[in-house]
């Protein structure tokens, strides 16, 4: 086999080490991928696969990407769960004997971006770490390109159940496990399928104790670490996680500077078919932010407000101080219009300064970001100052929290050029008169470049070359021109190096001194310009805990402007937060559907639920009636009022939950291979299991997936379970097509039955969206039925059927097999009727109304009768 060429023996070592990423190799301004990861790539990236000489027979596959424009290639790559490794020349090629040194730089995976990008700014990025021991999960979420850390323990019983639900509320988009994790057999799928994240296994090494806490001590404060140490799978699971950062960030992981430890007391629970149900992100039919939840919270002005908003709606809270202060801060924002508005102006053109200084401290932002923090600090002040105004204490410590930063914002206002270049190493970034020393070096360098017109202005009067020009070329540097027809003229001393079809350049001495000079002060003053540019960078940076700090206060401001201005915007009410298990709504809506609905408004409906006299409400009423609009809505209002946010009603009464379950609809779950009816009971075993007495539950047609008697039988059996305090006990909104059921309310304590008002005339009923005490007096279907178009002749058969079953006959199974098929007589009737008919319109046709006597009328009437 012949000999590999130097620079690929250096691409294998290098690859050697990095197998399971994609090589990003520099080559001058390009990015090639060489081998496997270049078919690979060129699949992925649609790019051109070409071949590069070796040093053997077969020329390597090859692809590039220009190193200017690479970002976008390697999101494509990365969101596709690959990963990344980019190889940077870690040496000056001018400066380099022989092969440049190259080396990597940095391995980006899901979980690791940092690039704004690559990033969704509305969203945190989150990397997981899970590890499990002795029957206790550590847990980690960390997003790097904001520097957050939430880190939790999980013990007790369905360790997987708990996980499962934990993931669903971070989204992570990468997840490190090890240990007993691995156990969970069916956890792969779900990460797969509802997380679409992708999935590191590390080894129990990796997740060593002793390694673990020592990174963790590496990273944090000392009394940071002593208050978890003990927490032996939590330091596991964060101790990996830095690891693990350390090995493909390389440097700049210290942003992570402090973490938050969470429990399950401090949120609502709310599994993955709750959130999808409810419709928090996006709705369940087209996967789509508008008619979502947060569609219609998000009023945010800025990224960092738009991603707390999404935390505060994945993560309810149970603690009613919380909630209060949230409230209160609410409440000064609503009664204080001219003060919102100026609030909101305010916030608007804030740049993402969590992100930006995540760039700042890895040392890889540009002027042009530190301008852009410049620009996020401006409006500081007058901010700190409109909000200190209010009252509430949420609202006094954001005051407190806000730094005006009045020092970073001058500093980087006097020093840094107000429209910079993208490149930090081309000059263009300090402003003039910033530093005396730079100042001195440009003006060298300006100085040189006014001899240069000096020497061609001499050099034209010297050798009477009228069209003699001075020229700069990145080969021969500066030159003389002199166009063919005065070739003679030029002087012994010129020097030529150029010959072109019209003209000769030449150098002279002066002009490579003059050049040695003009390129020298050009490189020192560059030189300057970065290190000046970095030292600022590096001050801003040693800020960060002031800067974070206020990035944190301004990001909660937006959020609670965005509430207090949607509350105002749409006529919510600020709810009575409280433990008194009583869910009492006045006039109340679904914040969306109200939001959405054109024409008719959305009439408000009256809730009492409790832990009483009212635990379960049976809601019966014909499909399209608005049941599973009116439960939502209470599931969504409870939901709202733990964020902290007002509601849509006009008084609004709510005891903490500590959990909403819901089983709603049909289920998106087919392409998994499980019928209906399977998924429907595995959503209900799950639900009756989990559930506790201060849960909340929105069943919807329990038991439709199956056979009526079974269905029935199984929604009452349920009903049973979740009514009954010995048992479940909890609150519970039940609809059912099962008017059977409203007998429960005189056998079962703490249940009631509502029904949605309808409005019957004929076989045309119209809905009238009222909730109202009792059960249905029927279920209407065959006028819904008649509503949605079904044929006439479909409709009147159904009737004809109905009226058989429900002719009083016991078994309604032996009824229906009696009950004969429509068969071709039935259709000769029809025609017989309607040729009855046609003699009845023409008798009637014939007479005249006007000129009728009563008896005569009513002897008509009677032959008419005997006609059809
Ligand atoms: P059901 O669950 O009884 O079949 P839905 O809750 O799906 O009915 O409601 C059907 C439609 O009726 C909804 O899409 C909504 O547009 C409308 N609707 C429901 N409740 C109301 C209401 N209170 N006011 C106005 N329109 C409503």
């Amino acid at each position: 086999m012949a000999e590999l060429s130097p620079m690929m023996k250096q691409y294998f070592e290098i690859k050697e080490k990095n197998k399971d990423s994609i090589l990003f190799f520099r080559l001058g301004d390009f990015y090639e991928m060489f081998f496997d990861d270049a078919k690979l790539a060129s699949r992925e990236l649609d790019l051109t696969l070409t071949g590069r000489d070796c040093g053997q027979k077969e020329r390597a596959p090859m692809c590039g990407v220009p190193f200017h424009s690479c970002e976008s290639y390697i999101a494509r790559l990365v969101q596709k769960g690959y990963k990344v490794a980019i190889c940077e020349q870690t040496e000056d090629p001018a400066k380099a004997k022989g092969l440049v040194k190259r080396d990597i730089i940095r391995v980006i995976t899901p979980g690791t971006v940092i690039e704004s990008g690559m990033l969704d700014e509305g969203k945190n990025n989150f990397i997981s770490s899970a590890f499990m021991a002795n029957k206790k999960i550590g847990l980690s979420f960390c997003d790097i390109s904001t520097g957050e850390l939430f880190i939790t323990e999980i013990s007790g019983e369905d360790l997987q159940d708990q996980l499962q639900d934990q993931l669903i509320s971070y989204n992570p988009r990468e997840i490190l496990i090890g240990g007993e994790i691995v156990n969970f057999k069916t956890l792969p799928n779900f990460i797969k399928e509802k997380l679409s994240a992708s999935v590191e296994m590390l080894t129990d090494d990796e997740f060593g104790y002793s390694i673990c806490l020592d990174a963790m001590k590496n990273q944090f404060k000392e009394n940071d670490v002593n208050s978890i140490k003990d927490k032996k799978e939590m330091v596991s699971s964060v101790g990996a996680l830095l690891s693990y950062l350390k090995v493909t960030q390389i440097t700049g992981y210290e942003r992570i500077n402090t973490f938050e430890v969470y429990n399950e007391n401090q949120y609502m629970n709310l599994d993955y078919n709750t959130r999808r149900n409810l419709e928090l992100t996006r709705t369940m039919m087209n996967k789509e932010k508008k008619g979502s939840l947060i569609w219609l919270l998000d009023k945010t002005k800025t990224a960092m407000g738009k991603r707390l908003l999404r935390y505060w709606l994945e993560h309810p809270l149970l603690n009613i101080g919380t909630i209060l202060n949230r409230q209160s801060a609410i409440a000064d924002l609503v009664d204080d219009t001219v003060q919102r508005l100026e609030i909101t102006e305010s916030l608007i053109g804030i740049f993402d300064i969590e992100r930006l200084m995540t760039k700042i401290v890895y040392g890889n932002a540009n002027a042009r970001e530190l301008r852009s923090l410049c620009g996020a600090f401006e409006n500081l002040p007058q901010i700190k100052n409109l909000i200190s105004k209010f009252d509430s204490s949420l609202m006094r410590k954001l005051t407190e929290d806000i730094d005006p930063l009045e020092d970073i914002h001058q500093l980087i206002d006097t020093a840094i050029e107000e429209e910079p270049p993208f490149s930090v190493r081309e000059g263009g970034l300090i402003k003039e008169g910033y530093n005396e020393e730079l100042d001195a070096v440009r003006s060298d360098m300006n100085n040189s470049t006014s001899l240069l017109a000096q020497i061609e202005l001499e050099q034209k009067e010297k050798t009477g070359i009228p069209k003699l020009k001075v020229g700069y070329n990145r080969v021969f540097g500066y030159y003389i021109e002199v166009t063919n027809s005065y070739k003679d003229k030029v002087p012994e001393e010129y020097i030529r190096k150029q010959t072109l079809t019209n003209c000769e350049r030449y150098i002279t001495q002066e002009l490579k001194d003059l050049e040695g000079r003009i390129l020298g002060a050009k490189d020192r003053s560059f030189g300057m310009e970065y290190a000046i540019f970095d030292e600022i960078r590096k001050v801003v940076a040693n800020n960060l805990d002031r800067i974070e700090k206020t990035a944190k206060a301004i990001a909660t401001l937006d959020v609670l402007t965005s509430l207090a201005n949607v509350a105002s915007d749409n006529n919510y009410t600020r709810p009575e937060v409280n433990q008194s298990s009583k869910i009492i709504l006045k006039d109340s809506r679904h914040p969306v559907v109200e939001a959405l609905l054109s024409g008719a408004p959305f009439v408000p409906n009256d809730v009492t639920l409790d832990n009483d006299s009212n635990r379960v409400a049976i809601i019966t009423g014909p499909n399209m009636a608005g049941k599973s609009t009116y439960m939502r809505q209470v599931a969504l209002i409870v939901l709202m009022a733990q964020m902290g946010s007002f509601v849509p009603a006009s008084y609004a009464e709510i005891g903490v939950v500590d959990s909403i379950f819901t089983r709603v609809g049909a289920s998106d779950d087919l392409a998994s291979g499980q019928s209906t009816f399977m998924v429907e009971m595995n959503e209900v075993a799950n639900i009756v299991k989990k559930a506790t007495k201060n849960s909340l539950l929105i069943l919807d047609e329990i038991g439709r997936g199956t056979s009526t008697y079974d269905g029935m039988s199984i929604a009452r059996a349920v009903l049973e379970f979740v009514a009954d305090k010995k048992k479940l006990g909890a609150k519970a909104l039940f609809a059912t097509h099962y008017h059977e059921l409203t007998v429960m309310e005189n056998l079962l304590d703490g249940v009631k039955n509502y029904n949605i008002a309808v409005k019957k005339r004929g076989d045309d009923i119209t809905f009238l969206r009222r909730i109202i005490p009792g059960g249905a007096d029927d279920s209407y279907g065959i006028e819904v039925a008649k509503l949605a178009g079904l044929p006439d002749w479909i409709i009147k058969r159904a009737k004809e059927i109905l009226k058989e079953l429900t002719s009083g006959k016991t078994d309604d199974k032996e009824t229906f097999a009696n009950i004969s098929p429509h068969s071709s007589e039935d259709d000769m009737q029809l025609n017989l009727l309607d040729t009855a008919s046609n003699a009845v319109t023409d008798k009637l046709k014939s007479v005249d109304v006007n000129t009728l006597t009563p008896i005569e009328a009513m002897n008509l009437l009677y032959e008419l009768n005997n006609m059809i």
